[in-house]
Parts: structure tokens; C-alpha cells; sequence
């Protein structure tokens, strides 16, 4: 089977049409959350998402559209599109939002958004963090988002295990190791390329094959202007950081 694995798509609906017309034969989609929050078309995206028949879990911005406390922590730029994201969206979003479980599991995979043991906020931003990780799950591989930066923490020995960062487009085979896989971001990439970020599993044998989709940045930017929300997260697209 093969799987397209997008994460953290943030109402980039520019990005996403771009990734989905790269997307080639797949089986089904899977997304790891943060449908909605920072862009400027979450309807959009949602609409989408449901035509594909996506699978998915909730992110802290899908749980800051439904009203939910997590706003509390954003800082002042994602609060004010948050805000302007809780006036805009649907009764049909906030429905398919509020149906997404924390964590799904399919075959080989468990996915969440955050990290298996916080789904909502987490970060996995090291090997360490990736390793206190390891008991919250009990399939082979998580697949994970939230950092908005493709990379897979792979089992070297007994608890311990390695950093592996794609650049550009790359294939792994994820082999007998216990892993967790970070597709990256689709709609606000924050490695240093600003190009929609994604994944493609095959479940047999396990591949995870990173690619990275040029999108028409300054649409995104352009409806962000005309929908007010803040300079910084119209800046920010075009650096990917
Ligand atoms: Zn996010």
C-alpha cells in the first residue's frame, strides 16, 4: 500500500492543491494534524481533505479552532490568526475538526501530531526526546509532526537512537529498527525551504520517501494581506523558517 503522508498543512490551501497534483498513485492520505491555523484558506483545505477521503489526527491548532484552551499558549501572532481562524471556519470544518482522534493506528504505523505520549503538544525536536517516546507507542513506527521539519529518529541499540534529516527529495527504507517519522510541513515549512514538504510510505517492504513540492508562495501570501492576518506569518512562507 502505498500511503501519502501530510502534516501540518495550515490552511495553506495553495500548498496542499500543489501537493496533491505531485501526489502520482497513491492508496489513501494521511494527515498528522494542524489542518487549520496561521493561513488564510482552512475551509479550503478541509473541503479538500474530505474529497480525498484523508484519515488524520488533531493538532493544538485544530484544538484551538473548536474553542478549545490551547490558544492560551500561542504567542501573539498564531493567537491573532487563531482568532481570526475561529471567526472564519465553517460549521462543516468545525464538525470534521472536531471528529479527529488524538492518534490512529494502521498496520506497522501509530500516527499523532505532537509526539505518541502528548499528541497535542510535544515537540520532537531531538533523539533523546525521540527516545523517552518509545514506550508511548507499540507499533514499529510513529509518524509524527508539529516541528513543521522533515527528519526520522531511527533505534541504533536498546533506547538509543539517531537523527536522520532528508534534504530534498530522499528514500529510506525504514527496516527492522523501531522509528519516528516526521514528513514535515505542507503549508509552512520551517527547515529552510519553503517548498511544501511530504511523504509517500510504502508499508511493504517499510519506505518513506521525502519530497518537496514548489508552490506559488505569494498566492498564499496575497490572501493572507487581504484576510489581515499578521505580517510575519505572510514573511515567514517564502524563507521557510
Ligand atoms: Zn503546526
Amino acid at each position: 500500500m502505498r500511503v501519502a503522508v501530510l502534516s501540518d498543512i495550515h490552511a495553506n490551501l495553495v500548498a496542499l492543491d500543489a501537493v496533491i497534483a505531485s501526489l502520482g498513485s497513491v492508496d489513501a492520505v494521511w494527515h498528522l494534524g494542524d489542518v487549520v491555523g496561521y493561513g488564510p484558506e482552512p475551509d479550503g483545505v478541509v473541503e479538500r481533505l474530505r474529497q480525498l477521503g484523508a484519515r488524520g489526527v488533531r493538532g493544538n491548532h485544530d484544538a484551538a479552532a473548536l474553542g478549545g484552551p490551547e490558544i492560551a499558549y500561542f504567542n501573539p501572532d498564531a493567537r491573532r490568526a487563531m482568532e481570526w481562524t475561529r471567526t472564519t471556519i465553517s460549521a462543516v470544518t468545525r464538525d470534521w475538526l472536531a471528529a479527529l482522534p488524538e492518534r490512529f493506528t494502521d498496520g506497522a504505523f501509530t500516527a499523532v501530531h505532537g509526539s505518541p505520549r502528548e499528541p497535542i503538544w510535544e515537540y520532537v525536536t531531538s533523539a533523546s526526546v525521540a527516545a523517552e517516546n518509545l514506550a508511548a507507542f507499540e507499533t514499529p513506527y510513529c509518524l509524527h509532526g508539529h516541528t513543521h521539519v522533515p527528519v526520522v529518529f531511527r533505534e541504533r541499540a536498546e533506547g538509543r537512537l539517531d537523527a536522520l534529516r532528508p534534504e530534498g527529495d530522499a528514500r529510506l527504507e525504514l527496516g527492522p529498527a523501531r522509528a519516528l517519522v516526521n514528513p514535515g510541513s505542507v503549508g509552512q515549512p520551517r527547515d529552510g525551504d519553503p517548498r511544501a514538504s511530504y511523504l509517500v510510505l510504502d508499508t511493504e517492504p517499510a519506505t518513506a520517501e521525502w519530497r518537496r513540492v514548489a508552490y506559488r508562495i505569494a498566492d498564499t501570501q496575497a490572501a493572507m494581506r487581504e484576510a489581515g492576518l499578521p505580517h510575519f506569518l505572510v514573511a515567514r512562507l517564502e524563507v521557510g523558517v
